[in-house]
C-alpha cells in the first residue's frame, strides 16, 4: 500500500514536513499542487515547488499521490451525466457521477465499496459491504474527475455507494481535506452527506461540520414501512431520527432534505403522503421526492413521475417545501443512489 498523500488533512501534512526536517509552510505548497482543480499533480516528482531532495526523502519513505485508474467512463447522450468507474489500488472498483447543472457541477462520490445497510431497494448494498473507502480515496473521486473532464467541480454530494456515517472517520478527514482553503477551496456549504439515518453519527456531525448540509433517505412516514425497507430503522426508530435533526437544525440553522423514493404498493398510498406531512409540518425540512430508480433483484417497481408530483403538490399545499428530482444520466445508470460495484471483469465490459 502506498502512502497517500492525499489522505493527508493539512495539519498532518505540516506535521509529516517537520518530521522529515522541513518548515511547516511547505505543507500548503503541497496542498496547493495536489489540488490545483484541472491540473492537480499526479506524482510526488511534480510538486516542483519542493526540493528535489525532499521529494526524494517523500518517495523513499512510500508517499505518493493516490490516483485512481479509471476503468470505465460513460457521458449520457440525454444530459452530459458522467459515469466514472474507479479501479482502488487493491483492485476493487468504486463508481462516481458527474451531473451539470445550471448552477454548476456536482459529483457524486461513494463512501464504501458496497454497503452494509441493506435497504431492500437499493443497488449499492445487494451483497454487502466490501470495505470503507479511506479519505484519499473519496478525495480522489473528485480530484480525478476534474482532471479528467477538465472542470471545475462547485458541489460534492456523499450520495454514492456506501453510508457514509457507516465510515465517519473517513468521511470527515474527506470533508476537512475538501474544504481546505489551501486546497480546492470547496466551500463547506456546497457538501451535502446523505445518511440513511445512523442518529448518534448525525448529533456528531452538527457539532463537526456545522455548515455542511445534511440529506436524510426517509422513504417512509412511519416505523413499520420504513423497518420493512431499511433495517436500519430498527435501531433508530423515526421519531428518533426526527429528534436528531431538530437538533442539526438547532446548531446549524440549517434545512435538512428528506429524500423519498416512491415505490410502488410499498409507501406511495395517500395515507403515507398524508403521514408524510404531518410528520414534516412544522420542521426546517424540504422533501426530494425520487422516482425509484427500478434494479431488478429487488422487484421493486417505481409509482411514477405523476405520483412524485402529486405527493409534491400535497406537501407543498400542507406548508412542506418539495421538489421532484430530476432523472439525470437514466440512459447511462448514473443517477445517485443506483450506483452498484460491478467487480468482475465480465461485469465492466457490460457497463
Ligand atoms: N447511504 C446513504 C447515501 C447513499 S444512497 C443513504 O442511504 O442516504 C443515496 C440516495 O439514493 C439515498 O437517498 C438512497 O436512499 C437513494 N437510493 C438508493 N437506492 C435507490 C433507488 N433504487 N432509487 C432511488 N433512490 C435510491
Ligand atoms: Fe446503503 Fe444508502 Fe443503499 Fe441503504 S440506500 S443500502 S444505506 S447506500
Amino acid at each position: 500500500m502506498i502512502n497517500d498523500l492525499r489522505n493527508l488533512t493539512i495539519d498532518e501534512a505540516r506535521e509529516l514536513c517537520v518530521r522529515m526536517g522541513e518548515k511547516p509552510f511547505r505543507a500548503q505548497q503541497i496542498f496547493s499542487w495536489l489540488y490545483k482543480g484541472k491540473s492537480s499533480v499526479q506524482s510526488v516528482g511534480e510538486i516542483v515547488s519542493l526540493s528535489a531532495a525532499f521529494r526524494e526523502q517523500l518517495e523513499n519513505a512510500g508517499w505518493d499521490v493516490g490516483v485512481l485508474r479509471v476503468l470505465a467512463h460513460q457521458i449520457s447522450a440525454q444530459d452530459g451525466t458522467e459515469k466514472y468507474l474507479f479501479e482502488l489500488e487493491d483492485g476493487n472498483a468504486v463508481e462516481s457521477v458527474l451531473m451539470r447543472y445550471e448552477y454548476g457541477y456536482t459529483v457524486c462520490v461513494s463512501t464504501q465499496a458496497g454497503c452494509r445497510m441493506g435497504c431492500s431497494f437499493c443497488a449499492s448494498g445487494l451483497n454487502g459491504l466490501v470495505r470503507d473507502l479511506t479519505a484519499g480515496e473519496i478525495v480522489s473521486q473528485v480530484i480525478d474527475i476534474m482532471r479528467n473532464s477538465r472542470i471545475k467541480v462547485n458541489h460534492v454530494v456523499f450520495m454514492g455507494t456506501g453510508e457514509p456515517f457507516d465510515n465517519y472517520e473517513n468521511v470527515s478527514r474527506a470533508v476537512k481535506i475538501l474544504t481546505e482553503p489551501q486546497g480546492t477551496g470547496m466551500s463547506a456549504r456546497s457538501i451535502t452527506v446523505s445518511t440513511s439515518g445512523i442518529v448518534p453519527v448525525i448529533r456528531r456531525f452538527g457539532d463537526d461540520f456545522p455548515q455542511v448540509n445534511l440529506a436524510i433517505s426517509l422513504h417512509a412516514p412511519d416505523d413499520e414501512i420504513r423497518r420493512d425497507i431499511m433495517p436500519v430503522a430498527k435501531a433508530y426508530p423515526i421519531k428518533e431520527l426526527i429528534s436528531a435533526c431538530d437538533a442539526y437544525v438547532e446548531k446549524t440553522n440549517r434545512r435538512v432534505t428528506f429524500e423519498y423514493a416512491l415505490i410502488r404498493g410499498v409507501n406511495d398510498s395517500t395515507e403515507c403522503m398524508h403521514k408524510l406531512a404531518e410528520l414534516l409540518s412544522g420542521h426546517l425540512a424540504h422533501v426530494n421526492l425520487i422516482p425509484l430508480n427500478e434494479v431488478d433483484e429487488t422487484g421493486l417497481k417505481s409509482s411514477g413521475r405523476g405520483r412524485a408530483v402529486e405527493f409534491r403538490k400535497y406537501l407543498e399545499t400542507h406548508g412542506v417545501p418539495a421538489s421532484v428530482r430530476r432523472e439525470l444520466g437514466s440512459d447511462i445508470d448514473g443517477a445517485c443512489g443506483q450506483l452498484r460495484n460491478r467487480m468482475q471483469k465480465q461485469d465492466q465490459t457490460n457497463m
